[in-house]
């Protein structure tokens, strides 16, 4: 059966109305070494795919799984159909964002990365090891921090860290 599945997106210009209409092909995810990563899970089959579990979820904000995606946009580069399965998981994780069910560790990694510019911490041992190396320390960058501020993410971000705590 043909997924057809309307959705909106946020974009910097407001928020844009789109659709994928899905074949089940299964190309984007079957085909080793070139296809979805997060296929690998051993969930998933050739006949339940890591992309029909996100495209065809009865409540696609609220599926775990979507944040097994990595965003490397295999899916949409393999698909004969151009079908982007990653713009609908991204725009269903910006609204599990919004509504204040996103994971934790989504929460506090993406915090340690628009506050360091890092996706992992920088911790003593990190500059011992760099050190060791003769590496220069690692420089924190900012400049993430401040695009989260302009664009209200950081906002979300704390208000939510808050909710948790
Ligand atoms: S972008 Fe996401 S869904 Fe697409 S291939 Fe990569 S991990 Fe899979
Ligand atoms: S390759 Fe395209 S049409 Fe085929 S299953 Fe993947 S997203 Fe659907």
């Amino acid at each position: 059966m043909v997924l057809n599945i309307p959705y909106s997106v946020k974009t910097p210009h407001g928020i844009k109305e789109a659709a994928e209409i899905c074949l089940k092909c299964g190309v984007c995810c079957v085909i080793e070494g070139y296809s979805c990563p997060a296929q690998y899970d051993a969930q998933f089959k050739p006949t339940q795919t890591y992309v029909y579990d996100c495209l065809g979820h009865e409540e696609p904000s609220g599926n775990k799984n979507i944040w097994q995606c990595v965003s490397c946009h295999k899916c949409e580069e393999m698909c004969p159909y151009e079908v982007s399965p990653v713009d609908f998981i991204e725009a269903m994780k910006e609204q599990a964002l919004q509504g204040g069910h996103a994971p934790q560790s989504i929460i506090g990694e993406l915090m340690q990365v628009i506050t360091t510019g890092y996706a992992f911490p920088i911790t003593p041992n990190t500059t011992r090891q760099r050190e060791r190396l003769g590496l220069e320390p690692v420089k924190l960058n900012h400049e993430l921090g401040i695009i989260a501020e302009k664009t209200g993410l950081l906002e979300l971000l704390n208000s939510l860290k808050e909710a948790q705590d």
